[in-house]
């Protein structure tokens, strides 16, 4: 599947231009969205009910696309710095478990012995959140999600399995284009996010997937040089098969 992921390069600028008027979209968007909120509590409009919550529904379903997009339009990795990634893991756990118990799933941790490496602690953070929805979004009801790390060959390795049914090839080949979704609610940004922020750390992903799950496994190099940071087109997501 190399070469499958989309030039990030290209979607930054695009993410640049939009950045500028997305702050400038959401501000009338809370006003809209306040009207809605006030009209949809009104006895006589109760007939309406629905449309209403739909209206706001879209409207957040919007502001989600535009958060995504916003992070996406980021170059910097900002304030990186060595640091652990378990404590970031362990500092996100609780949210994590809130967001699996709503469908009654757990998160188990399996954190190794790794040295302190060069991290964005917003950015890593968003990494695990944004893997961790997608594979409770995959379980259905119960089930466990792993979040495990480790040290191979010089690099840290950052690995979260669900045992949700696995991606078709299809999907597999349209993973990380932007907007590529699945989901109803989906925005299709998730990933490309991903990507990004793996990318940025010159780290790499792949996936490896089948019908017990899927783990999406990342992996930071011990050593890497900043002095010239910015987007490579060396970093294709890579994908082995079950
Ligand atoms: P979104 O979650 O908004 O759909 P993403 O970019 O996060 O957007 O994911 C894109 C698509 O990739 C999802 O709609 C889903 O089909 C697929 N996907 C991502 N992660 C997983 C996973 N862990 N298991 C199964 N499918 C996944
Ligand atoms: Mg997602």
């Amino acid at each position: 599947l190399e070469g499958e992921f989309a030039r990030l390069d290209r979607l930054n600028l695009v993410a640049q231009m939009a950045a500028g008027i997305g702050h400038e979209i959401r501000n009338p968007m809370t006003t809209v969205r306040g009207f809605l909120q006030i009209l949809g509590a009104k006895g006589e409009l109760a007939p309406h009910r629905e449309h209403f919550d739909l209206m706001i529904d879209e409207l957040d379903r919007a502001n989600s696309i535009i958060t995504e997009f916003l992070s996406l339009a980021k170059h910097k990795v900002d304030d990186l710095k060595r640091q652990d990634l378990n404590a970031i893991i362990r500092a996100l756990h609780p949210l994590l478990e809130a967001d699996a118990s709503l469908g009654q799933k757990t998160i188990r941790l399996d954190l190794g012995e790794i040295p302190e490496i060069y991290l964005g602690e917003k950015e890593i953070r968003q990494l695990v959140l944004n893997l961790v929805r997608n594979g409770l979004e995959a379980m259905g009801e119960g089930g466990a999600l792993t979040i495990r790390s480790g040290c191979e060959d010089e690099e840290v390795v950052l690995a979260v399995h669900d045992q949700g049914s696995g991606i078709s090839p299809a999907v597999l080949k349209k993973l990380g284009t932007p907007f590529f979704t699945t989901k109803e609610q989906g925005t299709g940004l998730g990933l490309a996010v991903c990507q990004n922020i793996v990318v940025r750390h010159q780290a790499q992903m792949s996936i490896e997937t089948g019908n017990q799950g899927t783990t999406f496994l990342v992996r930071f190099p011990f050593h890497v040089d900043f002095s010239h940071s910015s987007l490579s087109g060396e970093n294709d997501f890579h994908y082995t098969g079950l």
